[in-house]
Parts: C-alpha cells; sequence; structure tokens
C-alpha cells in the first residue's frame, strides 16, 4: 500500500542484533525479546523516541514507563540506591523483577519516561538478546509491552504485530518468551522494606525467602496499575467449569477448552500460554470468553492479576 510503513522483522542473529542496536541509538522502536513478554523499546533518554513509544501504544501519559539497564553500576546513575538496595538489586538481577526507587534529580532520562514522579521503575532483563543490546547501545531503553495499551501482552513477534503493526520500525524475532507475563513490582519502602506493586514471576535466586513476596496483597499505589489491561477485546467470564454457548473456553488441568494454559496443571507453563491462550481468543470468532479457575500460588497469583483485570 503507498505511503504505508511496513514493520520489518528479523531474526534475532548477530546481523538482527546488529540492526536493533542502530534502530535504536537512532531514536527508533524496536520490539526487542525479554525473558517476561516482548518490549516496545527506546531510548529512555531521547524525547522524541519515548513520545512515540506512548503514540504508537495509545498509552495514556501519566503511565510511567520500566527503564532497562545493562547493569546494576548504570541502574545508579539513574535511582538512589542504598547498600541494602544495591545487594537485593544484585540478588534479584538480571531476572523478572522491577525495583521502583528514588529518582536521582541528575538522572538523564526523558522526563516522560516517570510521568512527573520522583521515582524511576529499573530493572535489568535476563534474557541474553534484550542484555547484550542494552550493553552495546549503553543506553538505558524504556520498555513497556509491545501491544496496544489496555490489550493482551505479547509473548510473540505475530502478538506484536496483532497491534503494532506499521507503529513500530523493527520486531527483533527471538521465539516465545520463557516466563510469559511481566515483571513483579516492588517499591522501596527503605530500610531494607518492599512493598509488591504487581505480581510477576520473581524468581528467588537462591530458594530464599524472596520467593513469597509476589503472594503479598496487591496493593495498587502507582499510576497506570488500572484494573482493565490485557484485554482480548472481549467479555471475559473467570472460574468457568464449562463454556456457555458463544464462549471461547481457555482450558487449564482438568477443565478442557478451545485452548488450554496448561493440560498438566502445571503453572509455569500456564503462563507462558497465558497470552498466546488470550490472542486465540481475540482472533476467535466467539463473542465471549470464559477461563477455567487457575490456582493462586507461585506464579499463579501473577496470573489470576493479569485474568481479573483481562476480565474488568
Ligand atoms: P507496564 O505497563 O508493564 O509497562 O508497567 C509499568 C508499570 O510500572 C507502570 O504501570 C507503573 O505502575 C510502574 N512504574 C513504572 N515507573 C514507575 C515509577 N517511576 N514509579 C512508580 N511506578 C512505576
Ligand atoms: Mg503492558
Amino acid at each position: 500500500m503507498v505511503g504505508k510503513k511496513i514493520t520489518e522483522v528479523r531474526q534475532a542473529d548477530k546481523a538482527g542484533v546488529d540492526y536493533a542496536v542502530e534502530v535504536l541509538r537512532g531514536g527508533g522502536l524496536v520490539a526487542i525479546p525479554t525473558e517476561t513478554v516482548y518490549g516496545l523499546a527506546a531510548r529512555a533518554d531521547c524525547d522524541p523516541a519515548i513520545a512515540r513509544i506512548y503514540a504508537a501504544k495509545g498509552r495514556p501519559s501519566f503511565n510511567p514507563l520500566i527503564v532497562h539497564v545493562a547493569s546494576v553500576e548504570q541502574a545508579m546513575d539513574f535511582a538512589e540506591m542504598d547498600e541494602a538496595v544495591v545487594a537485593f538489586a544484585r540478588k534479584v538481577w538480571p531476572g523478572p523483577v522491577t525495583l521502583v526507587l528514588p529518582r536521582k534529580a541528575d538522572a538523564k532520562l526523558a522526563a516522560a519516561v516517570t510521568a512527573g514522579l520522583g521515582s524511576v521503575a529499573l530493572r535489568i532483563p535476563g534474557h541474553d538478546i534484550a542484555r547484550e543490546i542494552l550493553m552495546r547501545l549503553g543506553i538505558p531503553l524504556a520498555a513497556p509491552s509491545a501491544n496496544a495499551s489496555g490489550f493482551t501482552s505479547p509473548t510473540t513477534p505475530a502478538h506484536v504485530l496483532a497491534t503494532l503493526e506499521d507503529k513500530v520500525d523493527l520486531v527483533l524475532d527471538a521465539g516465545p518468551c520463557e516466563r510469559g507475563v511481566e515483571s513483579t513490582i516492588l517499591k522501596y519502602l527503605g530500610e531494607g522494606q518492599w512493598q509488591t506493586l504487581r505480581a510477576g514471576p520473581l524468581a528467588a535466586p537462591d530458594g530464599g525467602s524472596l520467593a513469597s513476596i509476589g503472594e503479598q496483597p496487591h496493593q495498587i499505589e502507582a499510576p497506570g496499575q488500572m484494573a482493565s489491561h490485557y484485554s482480548p477485546g472481549k467479555p471475559v467470564r473467570l472460574a468457568a467449569l464449562s463454556p456457555e454457548p458463544g464462549e471461547f473456553m481457555i482450558g487449564f488441568g482438568e477443565v478442557a477448552g478451545d485452548c488450554t494454559l496448561s493440560a498438566a496443571g502445571d503453572l509455569d507453563e500456564a503462563a507462558r500460554q497465558l497470552y498466546a491462550c488470550l490472542h486465540l481468543a481475540a482472533a476467535s470468532a466467539k463473542p465471549r470468553v470464559a477461563i477455567a479457575p487457575v490456582p493462586a500460588t507461585g506464579i499463579g497469583v501473577a496470573i489470576n492479576d493479569r485474568l481479573r483485570r483481562a476480565a474488568a
């Protein structure tokens, strides 16, 4: 079509990564693989690039972005980090955990990244390709999920194209995401205390006490923890044991469906399959969606959080 911008999709091989770094350095938008979901990445220090993220997603400007960094040292350029925070960051990074910390007054970040807040959300992603890009670039990347605001998150390049085709310069294809749900977000309260702002995969690095953090009550404090999110664009009924007429059924365990989160009842598999099932439901001719109950333990807390908001 004349005048229509075509989104390129490239394999995340050496040439693909070289090209992604070049596009990002020039202020472009690249959908990059991470271990959680595909991120819509742009230079966090560049106002026009950040404006393009908000425009491409149709994201409200009061909803701040997570800043992805290559190292703890780089994180310290942007956030006040006391010894306890540095130690904690070294324990959970790289990994699916975002830390909300006091922003340094002289942090070189586009103002829109933090939506005018005195805090900044930081993470080192646990995905080799994402980290390689960050290291080669030497500049942090703001990267919300690579989907239109409010819609189901992407865990494959096809999911990215479903809502962002021709709004993004490049999609870097490294196959499906390993974790499948967004990072756990923890806010630092001082004196070694953390508050969970969003449930997520939160891998405890050594089976330590971190595993329980994702199970604390979900507190809505930061802007953007919106009730309606992740939606397949049609009504969703939760805790369904069988479909009613006109419902696309998403199963789990013994509850069968048009597709299943995990026939074996495995919660890690269910997290990986969650958004793929919601994308299938969105694309189905059936006007409504029903979803089997999923236990709210471990990563099931994050799955139930996303399902509740997909149904809101
Ligand atoms: P996402 O929609 O996955 O990009 O989630 C990003 C979320 O991180 C936002 O909706 C906020 O709730 C949270 N967040 C990002 N930056 C900040 C910040 N500076 N302060 C508090 N929360 C933040
Ligand atoms: Mg999102």
